[in-house]
């Protein structure tokens, strides 16, 4: 270490705690006064702890952890190990097969009750210990080395580090664990556990005796909580099914005798364990590891239990828990009539717009959409008429604010647009990232934005409205001059150049371009920088011009040829001699380019739709 610099263990805690680790150190402070419980002892090594210990720990999704008090002293796992043992059963032999010999259902009774199945001595879930010993026993492996091996990797794999084995809680329970042991008997006795007894004890008190802290078990817990995914390591530990399914049984039985309580009080799935561990899950948001000795009568842990309440009411954490509204999965619905795509139109095909654009639909989607989100946008879908015979309708889907979209969502949304194609309408997507989000949309185009001038070009085009972007129109037909009286028509016709641009091409980069009246191909507008955004384009008939440079310390959007083609070129030596010669003509003309209504030119004010975002 570097000297003169403070070590961390320098610096009071109470200053620096984040927000979330001032909650676990107050809450660790209210609790730990609270000294109720007792050791469990039929153990002899777990009745040697300090009863006083008392961790807290709460690790996220993103990898994060925070945590309070005694979180980094290892502890032994005992049953909190029982969920993840399930879970490498359930990798090794599937569901139904474990199923078949393990159950599900809570028993409402002690962790160490007698609860098997009348007859086939099918404990009754996992969680108990008659269902861990069993459970254990599934677990593939070339003997009991073997199978305790692979256990010890993946509960490891769970906390991101190698765990490491108590050599004398698990000496201590062997020499002590007869009621486990009379368990396996019965069992074995019933035909339902298949193996030797001793040899199945052996694994399942090893499994027991895996050390971890509170911070670990966090680790393992939003393992689950992200669908089997480590998020520290980012390794796949289990599957997303098998995580789900973990929790399933953690939350109907992982609290023993206190199972429904809990569910009804804290509502989260959950295990403990004898020695005072208790793992708890927020699906889908984070994990928490909790480890105070000190046992209540139904043997979870005092100062576990009170924390985990306080914290699922505090942050709101119950599974049952509504909550709330999200914001609307519709973020815009509307027409051409009124939203307009980034394309600079001319005069005509404005008015085409205007009387027809409501054969274009639009839909904006936003945010996480799932079943009953899916459903809003069906709901909405099924009122965009259908078209006439023999005439066609569109409708624009800008996906692009959509931030997951679940499978059964993807598939009701792209039935619903095979629903739309049936009724004659084109359904268009405009999303350059996720390719493939609906397969049966017609067209598929890299933005929203895109995506409607596409519509709207295919409208003009079935209105004989659209100047095909090869079809050269005469200047003299440009807007901007069909405009102007004959004199100054004659007058800006000699001013102008002929220009000429490829595609990629970058047009009116230099000062010396003032003016450009667009005859054929097209035009976009981008913004400067790493991340260019196409603000919009122009096509024949319209204009774009550099006088009004936007100098407001924002580098100057930049003009690409989308398409080839050509225009008239109105330069700074040519614009002076317009000033000196005939003022009057300039007067007109910028007259003209400043109102939008009577011709298109670029930069415009009005915003299009898609200058939005
Ligand atoms: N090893 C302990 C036992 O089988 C685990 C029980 C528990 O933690 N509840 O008795």
């Amino acid at each position: 270490m570097r000297e003169g610099k403070p070590t961390p263990e320098a610096v009071p805690m109470e200053e620096t705690a984040d927000p979330i680790t001032a909650a676990l150190n107050e809450l660790h402070a209210s609790l730990a006064s609270d000294s109720s419980g007792t050791l469990a002892s039929y153990i002899p090594q777990l009745a040697e702890v300090d009863p006083g210990q008392f961790g807290l720990a709460l690790a996220t999704l993103d990898g994060r952890r925070y945590q309070a008090g005694d979180a980094a002293v290892p502890f032994t796992l005992q049953s909190v190990s029982k969920p993840f043992v399930y879970a490498l059963a359930l990798a090794d032999l599937g569901l139904e097969e474990v199923l078949s010999r393990v159950g599900a259902e809570p028993s409402g009774e002690a962790f160490n009750a007698i609860s098997l199945e009348p007859g086939s001595g099918r404990p009754s879930n996992p969680m108990v210990n008659a269902g861990a010993i069993l459970t254990t026993s599934l677990v593939r492996g070339d003997g009991p080395a073997a199978r305790f091996e692979r256990i010890r990797e993946l509960l490891s794999a769970f906390a991101g580090r190698p765990l490491d084995m108590d050599e004398k809680v698990f000496a201590s329970e062997l020499e002590t664990g007869d009621r486990n042991r009379a368990l396996a008997y019965l069992m074995r006795n019933a035909g339902s556990l298949r193996c030797d007894v001793d040899e199945a004890i052996d694994v399942y008190f090893r499994q027991c005796a895996l050390l971890a802290t509170a911070a670990d078990v966090a680790v393992m817990a939003a393992t689950l909580a992200n669908g089997g995914i480590n998020p520290c390591t980012k390794a796949t530990v289990v599957s997303q099914s098998i995580a789900e399914h973990v929790l399933a049984v953690m939350a109907s039985c992982g609290m023993y005798d206190y199972a429904g309580e809990w569910l009804l009080r804290v509502g989260l799935p959950a295990k403990s364990g004898v020695s005072g561990g208790l793992v708890a899950v927020s699906p889908g948001q984070f994990g928490i590891g909790l480890f105070s000795p000190p046992l209540d009568a139904r043997g979870n842990s005092v100062r576990a239990v009170a924390a985990s309440r306080v914290l699922a009411e505090r942050f709101q954490l119950h599974l049952m828990h509504h909550p709330g509204r999200s914001a609307p999965v519709i973020a815009h619905a509307g027409s051409a009539v009124t939203t307009r795509s980034g394309r600079l139109r001319r005069r005509k095909e404005r008015d085409v717009l205007h009387a027809h654009g409501g054969d274009i639909d639009l839909r904006s989607l936003q945010g996480d959409i799932e079943f009953a989100a899916a459903e809003v946008i069906l709901q909405s879908l099924s009122a965009v008429p259908a078209a006439r015979p023999g005439s066609a309708r569109w409708l624009v889907l800008d996906v692009q604010g959509i931030s997951r979209l679940h499978p059964v969502a993807a598939r009701m949304l792209d039935a619903a647009v095979l629903e739309l194609g049936t009724r004659g309408i084109v359904v268009v997507v405009g999303d350059g990232h996720r390719r493939g989000l609906l397969p049966h949309a017609t067209v598929e185009l890299p933005s929203p934005e895109e995506a409607l001038e596409w519509c709207e070009d295919a409208l003009l085009d079935r209105h004989g409205a659209l100047l095909a972007p090869a079809a050269e129109l005469p200047l003299r037909d440009h807007d901007v001059l069909a405009a102007l009286d004959d004199e100054a028509r004659a007058v800006l016709s000699a001013a102008v150049s002929p220009y000429t641009y490829q595609r990629e091409e970058r047009v009116l980069a230099s000062d010396d371009e003032v003016l450009l009246l667009i005859l054929s191909g097209r035009l976009a507008a981008y913004t400067q920088g790493a991340t260019a955004r196409r603000l919009g384009s122009m096509g024949p008939g319209t204009a774009v011009t550099r006088l009004q440079p936007l100098d407001d310390g924002r580098a100057q959007p930049m003009l690409v040829a989308e398409l080839p083609g050509e225009g008239g070129l109105l330069r700074r030596a040519q614009l002076e001699r317009l000033e000196r010669e005939h003022p009057r003509v300039l007067a007109r003309l910028w007259r003209l380019l400043a109102s939008s209504r009577e011709v298109g030119c670029w930069p415009v004010a009005a915003p299009a739709w898609g200058s939005r975002r």
